[in-house]
């Protein structure tokens, strides 16, 4: 198939640009879309058909629920049953990068939600997610839009390289600007779990509702047997071809010159090791697989940054990729989440 390609001016009129995109989408296509967090592969959340293609471009596993955009918070009625506590996480963080799991109302086919009875629901902040969804006219069901098991795309080009000839069109509109896959939340009563991290953290969470807890998936291998709440999460996720090593602050103090010194030996004995650090360990580490994805403390520099630089060590020789983790809080949890489960769970603690 001949993949479409469109590529936005952001100052002019969007809708005439956005037109044909839409079309694709309202009769059962597939349209690769630009959001805040990452490039979403959308359809008709209402067509069951349509949704089928997105798994089978993806080579995405059939229980892996896709998330319902809208184009504004309070069409969620319509698909999912909300309530109160939908009501008070919408008026704080929608449109913006947050996903609220809540009871799936009978126009969701279960294609669409791997079999759940529960749906996911988002309202992007992006202007062209948003007016392409308002366009098409139908709720869009979109995962990430990537080969299942590669690093989310945070570029139409990281979409190019993975889905051109498999969809019927792309949409360019430049890098996303969070660069991590949204929050996802579950509701239960007054209570939020949330099953993935994002941008929109606990503490910002905490601030709209008391009862925030943690699934145990987020920070930990889950034991054999165990699902995770979310289903997409027990997947390999995020990953470069080349094993990855995780780096991280045990705590014994001076973490940033240990580090450094541990992955100075590294490069002597394999030049070609592939290193992904902050910005100020790059005068210390000379390799050709080095890359730093921003200043220590610059979680949303990295947040942008990480699965770009995943992606492009792929094109490297590197043998083996050290990534070096900041503090799991804030967005720094989310980072630490998708870096953990890029490494597959493999940690060197120092
Ligand atoms: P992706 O859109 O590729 O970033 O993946 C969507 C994520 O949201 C996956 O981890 C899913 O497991 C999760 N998700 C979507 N819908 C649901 C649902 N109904 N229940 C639990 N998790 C969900
Ligand atoms: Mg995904």
């Amino acid at each position: 198939m001949k993949t479409e390609y469109w590529k936005i001016d952001p100052y002019a009129p969007l809708e005439p640009q956005l037109a044909d995109a839409a079309s694709v989408l309202a009769h059962g296509g597939l349209v690769a879309f630009p959001t805040e967090t990452v490039y979403g592969l959308g359809a008709d959340a209402t067509d069951a058909a349509a949704a089928s293609r997105i798994y089978a471009a993806k080579g995405r596993p059939s229980d892996n629920p896709l998330i319902v955009h809208i184009a504004h918070p309070a069409d969620a009625g319509r698909y999912a049953v909300t309530g109160e506590l939908y009501e008070r996480l919408s008026s704080a963080f929608m449109p913006g990068p947050l996903t609220v799991v809540m009871p799936r109302r009978g126009c969701i086919p279960l294609s669409v939600t791997g079999g759940l009875d529960s749906v996911g629901i988002r309202c992007p902040e992006n202007r062209i997610a948003r007016t392409l969804i308002c366009l098409a006219g139908v709720p869009v069901a979109a995962p990430s839009a990537n080969l299942s098991g590669r690093p989310s795309p945070t570029s139409a080009r990281h979409v190019r390289a993975d889905l051109d000839g498999k969809i019927d069109g792309i949409l360019d509109g430049g890098d996303c600007t969070v660069g991590l896959e949204s929050t996802v939340v579950k509701l239960c009563g007054d209570r939020v779990t949330v099953l993935r991290p994002g941008a929109v953290t606990p503490e910002m969470l905490r601030e709209v509702c008391p009862h925030v807890t943690l699934d145990a998936g987020v920070t930990e291998k889950l034991p054999e047997g165990v699902a995770p709440q979310a289903p997409g999460m027990k997947y390999r996720h995020y990953a470069p071809r080349a094993r990855v090593v995780l780096i991280r602050d045990a705590g014994h103090g001076d973490f940033d010159r240990r580090a450094v010194l541990f992955l100075e030996q590294r490069l002597r004995e394999e030049p070609a090791v592939g290193i992904l650090c902050f910005d100020e360990y790059g005068p210390y580490l000379h390799g050709k697989n080095v890359m730093t994805f921003g200043k220590k403390q610059d979680d949303a520099e990295h947040a942008r940054r990480l699965f770009d630089c995943l992606r492009r060590f792929d094109e490297t020789d590197a043998p083996e990729i050290y990534a070096v983790a900041g503090a799991p809080d804030g967005l720094g949890l989310a980072l630490y989440n998708r870096m953990l489960k890029a490494a597959g769970y493999t940690v060197l603690d120092l």
